[in-house]
């Protein structure tokens, strides 16, 4: 069936439902049993794919309120490839029709693949998420539940107004700085902000950024001794409130003025709530290769935490290639250690533009940041630095810059212009232009560069230690296109087209996989009683669209998609529901 007349077919068994009709199948709807006598959405006639690796079934997916209940059909029924059960008699009169009370919604998924919602392990939402709840971006990806508070960026807990804002803006190149009240000084406050108001899910971590500077300011030191005890104090608190561990950013301060020991005793502290730690690592430290991993796992091995590593990818730059990396970690799990790692498909990174900046320029936070980006002999020791540093990169750094996220209108014309560009323009230096671009624009101008190479894509995405965390960024027009394709070009050109990995494998990695990393016990999978988070796709039309060049493009063959059982995409129509939770740990 074409999807325009599946859609058709849709609508219309939805609007003549009679109960002497086309009936459903002989699902027990009446009998009062612990999830209710109504099916309130049935998804009939779909392939099931239900998380946990296992091959598809044939099974019809009905949802009472915010929960599943799986119901497998009988093989013979599947035999008739095409029938449409309820604008037809077709397979539905096989059953024993004790329908009497309709359900409110049947969707109809022949040919479709119906799976647990995707869950992402690493999303620059906590903020901009506010500001537009539909969340379309991911919606249309099919992910109903995504982490915050990764990077070590957190916007909780702030116990000082003025810290929250300090860090907002700091920040704002990479996680945005919407107009939004920012009246929250917890993780309670923050999820409650979330809970009920967002299209999606939420679940956070707790970044060390936030914890370094409520405690020990923004200066490049060490913590002291009762500083981490204060820290320690604080994550204790928020994992309490409902936090899913501690995240670490270690390009970004302040948080990534912590060095190996401080962030081990806070991984600690983590996992004595049973969070985890889940880093971005310290990307410049030692033979900037697997050095930076190798911190990641000794911290985990000192906490006795268990180490997730983020955005874990192979540069083209990186002296040796993805299989040292991996083997790292899998020796890391020989040794009884608990270590695992999400990648996203894409080649483009993303970050704050002040990324590119070291890390003394940015302490004492924003003020003296700024103050240091308008002072003539700051600028030249950082035209120095950069300069070197991006002379040994081993590619053409200004040339790599994609620019976005401006705000002064005269700047609005660089707008996913290169910084070779933008340098070219104002016939300057390519330092001296993004040093200008900050001072001039603001603290909040973000960066597109070349990231995972893409010969070793593969690698990563199908390695089973492996999830997906699509690193997905909302600020500038022209962001990484990993916002808006990550599952669907898995699902189209890694999975169907290259047979990089099948199907169930590669649903287990975006669904039970990072439930299971999380500690989220009722999502993730398909199963009676599970929330009934689900994502309803065509196996042979699923694809992004999304690219460097066009990136804000939303996926094909993505159907329909439910969050606690309400649909929010239907026929790839955002219904402007906003059924997501909070989710605490
Ligand atoms: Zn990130």
């Amino acid at each position: 069936m074409s999807s325009t007349s599946r859609r058709n077919a849709d609508r219309a068994s939805t609007a003549t439902w009679r109960p002497d009709a086309g009936r459903v199948p002989d699902y027990p709807c009446s009998v009062g049993d612990d999830i209710g006598p109504t099916f309130d959405l049935l998804i009939l006639g779909g392939t099931v794919i239900d998380g946990s690796g296992a091959e598809g079934f044939a099974a019809d997916v009905a949802i009472v309120g915010d929960r599943l209940r799986i119901l497998p059909r009988p093989a013979q029924e599947d035999a008739e490839p095409g029938r449409d059960a309820l604008a037809g008699s077709g397979g539905a009169d096989s059953a024993a029709a004790e329908a009497s009370v309709p359900p409110k919604r049947v969707i109809d998924a022949h040919g479709l693949v119906v799976a647990p919602g995707f869950i992402d392990l690493h999303s620059h939402s906590g903020l901009m998420i506010l500001a537009d709840p539909r969340h379309e971006p991911k919606l249309r990806q099919g992910v109903t539940t995504e982490l915050i508070g990764v990077d070590g960026n957190s916007y909780a807990p702030f116990p000082r107004r003025e810290d929250l804002l300090a860090f907002v803006e700091l920040n704002a190149g990479l996680d945005g700085d919407p107009p939004i009240a920012y009246d929250w000084d917890s993780v309670a406050g923050h999820l409650g902000r979330l809970d009920r108001s967002v299209a999606v899910n939420v679940a956070c971590l707790v970044g060390n950024s936030a914890l370094r500077a409520s405690v020990a300011g923004w200066d490049d030191r060490p913590a002291k001794g009762g500083e981490i005890a204060s820290m320690r104090s604080m994550l204790r608190e928020a994992m309490e409130e409902g936090a899913f561990g501690l995240s670490s950013g270690l390009d970004y301060p302040p948080g990534s003025y912590a060095d190996t020991a401080e962030l081990a005793e806070l991984s600690e502290e983590a996992a004595r709530g049973d969070g985890i730690y889940h880093t971005h690592v310290r990307y410049q430290l030692g033979d900037r290769y697997l050095d930076p991993f190798r911190e990641a796992i000794e911290i985990g091995r000192r906490a006795g935490a268990p180490a997730h590593i983020t955005h874990f990818y192979h540069r083209a730059t990186y002296p040796g290639g993805p299989e040292p990396m991996l083997a790292l970690l899998e020796s890391a799990r020989a040794e009884g250690l608990d270590v695992t790692f999400d990648s996203y498909p894409y080649e483009w990174s993303s970050s704050r533009l002040l990324i590119e900046l070291p890390g003394w320029v940015q302490s004492g936070g924003p003020p003296a940041l700024k103050r240091r980006l308008a002072d003539a002999e700051s600028r030249r020791r950082l035209a120095g630095e950069i300069g070197e540093r991006w002379a040994s990169a081993g590619l053409d750094v200004p040339a790599d810059i994609r620019l976005g996220n401006f705000r002064k209108p005269e700047h609005r014309r660089w707008e996913g212009r290169t910084l070779a560009d933008v340098a070219r323009e104002l016939s300057a230096d390519p330092v001296e232009a993004m040093l200008e671009l900050l001072a001039a624009d603001g603290l909040h101008v973000n960066e597109v560069r070349s990231g995972p190479a893409a010969a070793s894509l593969p690698a990563f995405i199908a390695h089973p230690l492996g999830m997906v965390g699509t690193d997905s960024v909302f600020v500038g027009e022209y962001p990484s296109p990993r916002t808006y394709g990550s599952y669907p070009r898995i699902l189209g050109e890694f999975v169907r087209d290259r047979k990089l990995l099948s199907l169930p494998e590669a649903i287990r990695k975006m669904t039970s996989a990072p439930a299971a990393r999380l500690g989220i016990r009722d999502r993730g999978l398909l199963r009676d009683g599970f929330f009934a988070d689900v994502v309803v796709f065509d196996p042979r039309r699923i694809r992004s669209l999304a690219t460097y060049e066009e990136p804000r493009r939303f996926p094909e063959g993505i159907d329909y998609v439910m969050v606690n059982g309400q649909l929010v995409v239907d026929g790839r129509r955002h219904t402007g529901a906003l059924p997501g939770r909070a989710l605490r740990h």
